[in-house]
C-alpha cells in the first residue's frame, strides 16, 4: 500500500486505466489519512463509469489533493482521482471563455494562457489546485473584493451525479443543483469539465507595493482600503516580533502593470528560491526572525517592485513564516465580520501565542457573499493563521472555532480538519437548503468523505 501527501505523484498510484487500487492517502499537513480504493479515469467517460462506485462503496472526487482537510478523503470508500481528466477544450477569446477538463490545473491554465493575455479570474491559493477542486471549494483569492470567489467566474459544468447520469448545471437551467455544487467540496457529484470566464490582462507583470505598518488596528483599515483601490491587496502580521511590536505588519497591494510590459518568457516565469543566507544558516526560528525582520524594514518605507505574475501569486500575503513552514503546519483559515475584526483577531493570536505560538498569520478583505450555498465568502476579514503541528492538539482547534464562531466567523472547509458538527451547522446558515438538494440529487447517500462524515452533514450510518 502507498501513501501520498499534497500534490498526488502520478508514479505512485497503480490504478489501471478504468480499474480501481488500494491506496492510502493524508492531508498535505499528514494530520488525516484514510485507506480508499481508488480509480484514476482518463476521460469523463471513464469517470461516469465510477459512479456508482463498487461493492456498495462511498465515493468522493479528488483533484491534487491542495485542500488542507479531509474534504478529498475517504476512508473506507472509495476516491476518483481526477488529474489525468487534463484537457483544455476550447477558449472563445471574445467571450473570454475557457472550457476545460476538471483536472486540468490553474498552473496549467497560467503557463497556457499567459501569453496569451489570459488569466483565471481567481487564484486559489495554490498553482497545483484543480478546476473541479477550484469549484467545489469556490475558492477566493486576495483580489477578492473586485473579483469574488472562483464560482462568480464559472459559466455552466457537466455533473456526473450520484445516480449515474451526466448533467450540464448553469444558473440558468439548474439553479439548486448549481448553488449547491458551487463550494459543496464534491458532495453533489463528479464535476467532468467546466467553462469558465477568464480574465483578460494587458500585461504579465504586476506592480506590487509593500508598506510596513507598526499597529494591528491600522493594518486592518488600510487592508480594506488597499482592496478598494487596487486589484490584489494582502497583508502579513509578524507574529516573531518582539515586545509590543507583536502585532506589526506588511501590507502588500498590486495592479497588473500597464502599458503592455515585457514580452512573457518561460525562463522569466520559473520559480527562484527564496530563501536567503539566514534560512541555510540559522536554526529554522531564528532564520525566520531574521527573515520577517528584514521583509519588515525594507518595507518601512514603501517599497515598489514589478514581478512576472505567476511569481506574485505564489508569494503574495503569505506571511515569510507560512512560506517555509506550510507543510509543518495545521491552519486555521476563518472569515471574520468587519465590526470589531481587530478584537476578535487579536483574540485568535492571543490563544495561538499563548498555546505555543503561530508559524504565521496573513488577512485578506472578502468583499460580498458566495454564490453557493456552503461558500465560505462573506463579507468581512479572512483570516489564515498557521499553527506548527507542534502546538497543535484538539482542544486548541475547538477554542479558535468557538472563538471564531462567537465573533460571527466561519471557517474554510477545504482548509479544515477539525471543525465540529454544532460549529459548522452554526457558522453555515444555507445548510437546510444544501442538505434538501442533497436529499434529492443523492437519496443512497453514494457521495461520501471524511470532512462530511465529521460535520454529519447527513445522517451517514457508519
Ligand atoms: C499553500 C496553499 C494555499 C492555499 N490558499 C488558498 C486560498 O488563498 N484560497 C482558497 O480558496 N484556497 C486556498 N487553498 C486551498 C486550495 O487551493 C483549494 O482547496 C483548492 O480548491 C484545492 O484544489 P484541489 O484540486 O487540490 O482539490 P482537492 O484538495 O483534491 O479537493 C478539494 C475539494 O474539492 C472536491 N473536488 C475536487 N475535484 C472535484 C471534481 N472534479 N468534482 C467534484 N468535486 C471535486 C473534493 O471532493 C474536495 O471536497 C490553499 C492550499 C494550499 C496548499
Amino acid at each position: 500500500m502507498t501513501t501520498v501527501t499534497a500534490r498526488d505523484e502520478d508514479a505512485d498510484i497503480n490504478a489501471p486505466p478504468g480499474g480501481w487500487a488500494q491506496l492510502r492517502f493524508s492531508d498535505s499537513t499528514c494530520r488525516s489519512a484514510a485507506t480508499q480504493i481508488v480509480c484514476r479515469p482518463d476521460r469523463p467517460s471513464r469517470l461516469l463509469s465510477a459512479m456508482p462506485a463498487p461493492e456498495g462503496r462511498s465515493l468522493i472526487a479528488r483533484g491534487s489533493g491542495q485542500g488542507l482537510g479531509d474534504a478529498a478523503l475517504n476512508d473506507g470508500g472509495a476516491v476518483a482521482l481526477t488529474v489525468r481528466l487534463d484537457r483544455m477544450l476550447s477558449f472563445d477569446p471574445d467571450e473570454h471563455m475557457l472550457v476545460a477538463e476538471a483536472g486540468v490545473t490553474i498552473g496549467d491554465i497560467l503557463r497556457t494562457f499567459l501569453p496569451r493575455r489570459h488569466m483565471p479570474a481567481v487564484y486559489p491559493g495554490s498553482l497545483g489546485a484543480t478546476l473541479g477542486g477550484a469549484i467545489a471549494a469556490d475558492a477566493h483569492g486576495t483580489n477578492h473584493m473586485r473579483a469574488g470567489s472562483f464560482g462568480d467566474h464559472v459559466i455552466w459544468l457537466d455533473l456526473i451525479t450520484p445516480r449515474g447520469g451526466l448533467r450540464r448545471v448553469s444558473p440558468q437551467e439548474e439553479p439548486a443543483l448549481f448553488a449547491a455544487t458551487i463550494g459543496g467540496m464534491g458532495l453533489t457529484g463528479l464535476i467532468a469539465r467546466a467553462a469558465i470566464r477568464m480574465a483578460p490582462i494587458t500585461s504579465t507583470d504586476v506592480t506590487l507595493r509593500r508598506q510596513a505598518i507598526g499597529s494591528l488596528d491600522m493594518l486592518l483599515d488600510q487592508l480594506t482600503a488597499g482592496a478598494q483601490a487596487h486589484a490584489y491587496a494582502a497583508a502579513w502580521i509578524d507574529m516573531r516580533a518582539p515586545g509590543t511590536a507583536q502585532e506589526r505588519g506588511v501590507l502588500e497591494t498590486a495592479d497588473i502593470a500597464s502599458g503592455g510590459g515585457r514580452a512573457w518568457s518561460p525562463a522569466r516565469h520559473r520559480s527562484r528560491p527564496s530563501g536567503g543566507l539566514a534560512d541555510m544558516l540559522l536554526p529554522p526560528r531564528l532564520a525566520l526572525r531574521v527573515r520577517s525582520e528584514r521583509q519588515y524594514r525594507r518595507a518601512r518605507h514603501g517599497r515598489t517592485s514589478t514581478m512576472a505574475i505567476d511569481r506574485f501569486l505564489r508569494q503574495h500575503g503569505v506571511a515569510p513564516a507560512s512560506r517555509l513552514a506550510q507543510h509543518g503546519t495545521v491552519r486555521l483559515h476563518c472569515v471574520l465580520p468587519r465590526d470589531g475584526v481587530a478584537a476578535a483577531i487579536r483574540r485568535l493570536l492571543d490563544i495561538a501565542r499563548r498555546a505555543g505560538g503561530a508559524a504565521g498569520a496573513a488577512v485578506q478583505a472578502i468583499g460580498k457573499d458566495g454564490r453557493g450555498m456552503l461558500s465560505f465568502a462573506r463579507t468581512g476579514i479572512a483570516l489564515v493563521l498557521d499553527l506548527p503541528i507542534s502546538v497543535v492538539e484538539a482542544n486548541l482547534m475547538h477554542r479558535l472555532e468557538r472563538e471564531t464562531l462567537d465573533r460571527g466567523g466561519r471557517v474554510f472547509l477545504a482548509s479544515d480538519a477539525h471543525l465540529t458538527d454544532h460549529g459548522f451547522a452554526a457558522m453555515y446558515p444555507r445548510l437546510a437548503e444544501f442538505r434538501a438538494v442533497l436529499a434529492d440529487i443523492d437519496p443512497d447517500m453514494r457521495l461520501q468523505s471524511d470532512l462530511a462524515r465529521r460535520l454529519r452533514l447527513r445522517d451517514y450510518i457508519v
